[in-house]
Formats: structure tokens, C-alpha cells, sequence
């Protein structure tokens, strides 16, 4: 019997067991991370790496740029123990997660923060395109993909590029668009002259916050980008090297030279089919508290949960602060008072050395931290995003030193 189980040791689960060792109100060792991955990703930093950022698919191979890939162990104080294996189900009723081998493991508060599901295979013809090496085709949502979307921006003589949006929900939904203007930049810097951008979407605006839809919408204009809305991917034909949308149920068919697609999300199959999910496959927690709503000592944080804003790191650091504070009132008798605001930020390279830092919270509404800078694209959200916060999320978040927005202060609730 552990006092905490953390299913899954993806960026929430480290910020959450960074928070809970730090409090100092247990040890270490009662705490256990379910994680099947020997290597932790900083997914964030795959935008940088689509894009060039961090130089060639060589540079990045040879100079193994530390910030993006750990090992898990390093990721977790070293005395809570990490099983590597994978969870297989949920018994809420009995407080116990099952994991491969049909281990059955008990718990006293169980945190779920498995992430989501990339669903490639289900746009026929993409994953033999992501496969091929030799078809122009990138996602910077998998890491090979990623590497492969920088040497397919390398390589890209000019043409048709097109880069694709999936419907939400969408972990960080301005990372389709972030590579786009990266790839411009670097396309300006290749010397290449003769080229079209294309943007699909199923969505009706270019971002669901209407302030920075605006401005987005303005950028893609300045940059001679064509914004397709309500536009659906469908397929992809590598060998004709075409893509295939669906709008208003009429089939449109488009060349292209280079293409970026970030892949349908959906909920994991092991949550989806147990008793902590809602109806849409998601955990089904409160969307302040944090708490499941039928099971007491179940929480949930980050991607996999259903609350109702935008799939990012930065919230899933928010919410850290709202859950560990919950958690422990919770085991103390005490209300549960702590309130998630719905807190997410999508922070995005526009190109130039430039990022647009857009913050909201539940229902869209703006919720800034730097109002007076961002009307517009600023240098020095980028320098943060570039050089900062991989460092942060490297060395502080894992320590519990890092409370999102709230920096290194620990942000009290009453
Ligand atoms: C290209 C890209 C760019 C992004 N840019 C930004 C950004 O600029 N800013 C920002 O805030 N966010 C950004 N994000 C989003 C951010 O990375 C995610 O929101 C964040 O990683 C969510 O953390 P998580 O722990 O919920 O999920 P993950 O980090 O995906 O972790 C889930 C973990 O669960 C594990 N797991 C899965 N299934 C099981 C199982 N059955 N049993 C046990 N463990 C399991 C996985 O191995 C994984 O380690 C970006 C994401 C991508 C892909």
C-alpha cells in the first residue's frame, strides 16, 4: 500500500511529485510512479525542434540537447519509486490500480496523469507517409516525426506546404501554427523563393481566444499565409504526394511539397474504459477542486483529465499548486478550498525571434500576466520560452521550486 500512486510520469506527474516531496509532509519512498517510459520528454521543446531552433536533425542528434530527453529516473527524487510498467486498469472502489502482469497495487490517494492518445493510424495514409523517409511529411508531436519535420524544412526546394490542425481537444493548440512560422523563417533563410503556406483547420478561427485569434489572423496575413477554416484532413497519398480534407461534406484534394500534420487526440483506451472516465473517455474530476467526482482520494491533473481548457504544460502547473494543496486538507479533515481558474498558456513562435504569450482561463476569458505586452509578438517572450523555461522545467520543476505563473512563490489559497 503506497500513501500517493502517480499513474504516469509524463511532465504532470513530475510537477506533482516535485510538489508533494517538497511540502516535506511525507517521504519520498510512500510515493509511487507508474511510468512505462525509460525516457522523459519535454515535449514543448519538439516545436524547436520542427523548427530548427535548435539547429540541424544532426546538431540536435550529435550535441543531444539535454533539456529534451532524461531519463525517468532523474526526473523524481530519488528515493520514490518509479515501477516501469504500464497501468492496465482502474478498481476505484477498492483503491487499487492494475498494471502489466496483472499486478494489482493499493493505494491511499491515487493521482491519474497519463497523458492522451496520439491517434495517427486514424487518417489513412499518414503513418506509412510519417514512416518514409523519403516523403516530405513531419509531425512535431512524436519525437522521430519531429526530427524528421526538420530535415523535411531543410530539405524543402519550394512549392506547396501545408501544415494541418486537428479538431480539439489538442495538447498546446498553437503548436500546429508555431511550426508554420518557424518554418517560413527558415525557409527565408534557405534562400528559398517560390513557395505557398497553406493552414487547415476544422476550426472556424485561426485560435479559440478572440483577442489572439485577431492577431494571429493578422500575422498569417502579413506573411502571405492562406487560412483554410472549417477544413477537416481526411488522408494522405505519399506515393501522389497529395492530402485529402473534407469540408461541408465535399471532398477537396491538395498537392503538396511539404506537409505538417498534428494527429486527432484522444482519451487512452485504459482510462476510457474504466470508472473514472466521463463520458468522453477523460477523467471526471471538479473542475476547481481537482477531486474525482465519485471517488474521494482519486485526482487527476494534466492532459488526461476532462477539464474543460486548453491541454497544456502551463496548466497542468497550475493545477499542481491547487491539487497538492487539496490533496492534503483532504487527508487532514480540512475543506478542500484550493480553486483551479482553468489556467492555460500558449505561448507562440510567430517567427522573426518572436512569440505571441497568450494566457486565459475557463470560458476563454484573458487572464494576463503581462497585459502591457501582449497586444502583440514580443522578443522577449521568446527569449523565455527559448532559453528560460527549458531550464526551469529542468532543473526546478522536478525540485517543486517552480509554481507556473506563480514562479517560485507557493501561491496560498484561503
Ligand atoms: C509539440 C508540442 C508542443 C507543446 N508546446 C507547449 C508549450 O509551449 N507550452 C505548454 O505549456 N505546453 C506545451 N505542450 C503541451 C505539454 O507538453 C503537455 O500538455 C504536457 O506534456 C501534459 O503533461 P501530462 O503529464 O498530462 O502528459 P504527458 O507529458 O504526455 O505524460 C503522460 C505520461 O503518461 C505515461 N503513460 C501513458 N500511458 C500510460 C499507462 N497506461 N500507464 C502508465 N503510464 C502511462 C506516458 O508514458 C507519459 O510519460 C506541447 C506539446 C507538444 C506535443
Amino acid at each position: 500500500m503506497y500513501k500517493f500512486i502517480v499513474a504516469g510520469g509524463g511532465s504532470a506527474g513530475v510537477s506533482v511529485v516535485g510538489q508533494l516531496v517538497r511540502t516535506r509532509r511525507i517521504d519520498p519512498s510512500e510515493i509511487l510512479v507508474i511510468e512505462p517510459s525509460p525516457i522523459h520528454n519535454y515535449q514543448p521543446g519538439w516545436t524547436m525542434v520542427g523548427g530548427g531552433l535548435l539547429g540541424t536533425e544532426d546538431d540536435i542528434k550529435r550535441k543531444s540537447i539535454h533539456f529534451l530527453r532524461q531519463h525517468t529516473n532523474e526526473m523524481f527524487h530519488s528515493q520514490v519509486n518509479i515501477l516501469q510498467k504500464e497501468v492496465i486498469g482502474f478498481d476505484p472502489e477498492n483503491n487499487k490500480v492494475i498494471v502489466t502482469g496483472d499486478q494489482e497495487i493499493t493505494y491511499e490517494s491515487l493521482i491519474v496523469a497519463l497523458g492522451l492518445r496520439l491517434d495517427y493510424e486514424c487518417i489513412p495514409g499518414l503513418v506509412p507517409a510519417l514512416e518514409d523517409s523519403n516523403s516530405p511529411v513531419g509531425s512535431i508531436y512524436r519525437w522521430p516525426y519531429a526530427l524528421k519535420m526538420n530535415k523535411s524544412i531543410a530539405n524543402f526546394k519550394g512549392g506547396n506546404a501545408i501544415f494541418c490542425m486537428p479538431s480539439q481537444p489538442v495538447k498546446c493548440g498553437g503548436a500546429p501554427q508555431k511550426i508554420m512560422y518557424l518554418a517560413k523563417d527558415q525557409f527565408v533563410k534557405n534562400g528559398v523563393n517560390d513557395y505557398t503556406i497553406n493552414y487547415y483547420m476544422p476550426q472556424p478561427a485561426i485560435f479559440g481566444v478572440p483577442k489572439y485569434g485577431e492577431i494571429l489572423k493578422k500575422i498569417a496575413e502579413s506573411k502571405g499565409i492562406n487560412v483554410h477554416s472549417l477544413h477537416t484532413l481526411t488522408k494522405v497519398d505519399k506515393d501522389k504526394k497529395l492530402v485529402y480534407f473534407k469540408k461541408d461534406d465535399k471532398e477537396i484534394q491538395v498537392q503538396y511539397d511539404l506537409l505538417h500534420v498534428a494527429p486527432p487526440h484522444k482519451p487512452l483506451e485504459v482510462i476510457k474504459n474504466s470508472r473514472i472516465a466521463d463520458s468522453t473517455g477523460f477523467v471526471n474530476i471538479d473542475k476547481f477542486t481537482l477531486r474525482h467526482v465519485k471517488y474521494p482520494n482519486v485526482w487527476s491533473i494534466g492532459d488526461c483529465s476532462n477539464l474543460p481548457t486548453s491541454k497544456t504544460l502551463a496548466a497542468a502547473l497550475s493545477q499542481t499548486n491547487v491539487l497538492v494543496h487539496n490533496i492534503f486538507n483532504a487527508i487532514d479533515g480540512r475543506p478542500v478550498n484550493a480553486s483551479y481558474t482553468g489556467y492555460s498558456s500558449c505561448p507562440i513562435f510567430v517567427g522573426e525571434n518572436k512569440l505571441l504569450l497568450c494566457e486565459f482561463k475557463y470560458d476563454g476569458a484573458l487572464d494576463e500576466s503581462f497585459p502591457f505586452l501582449q497586444g502583440s509578438p514580443h522578443i522577449f517572450f521568446y527569449w523565455m520560452k527559448r532559453y528560460f523555461f527549458p531550464r526551469v522545467y529542468l532543473h526546478m520543476i522536478k525540485r517543486g521550486w517552480w509554481f507556473g505563473r506563480h514562479t517560485v512563490f507557493r501561491p496560498k489559497f484561503f
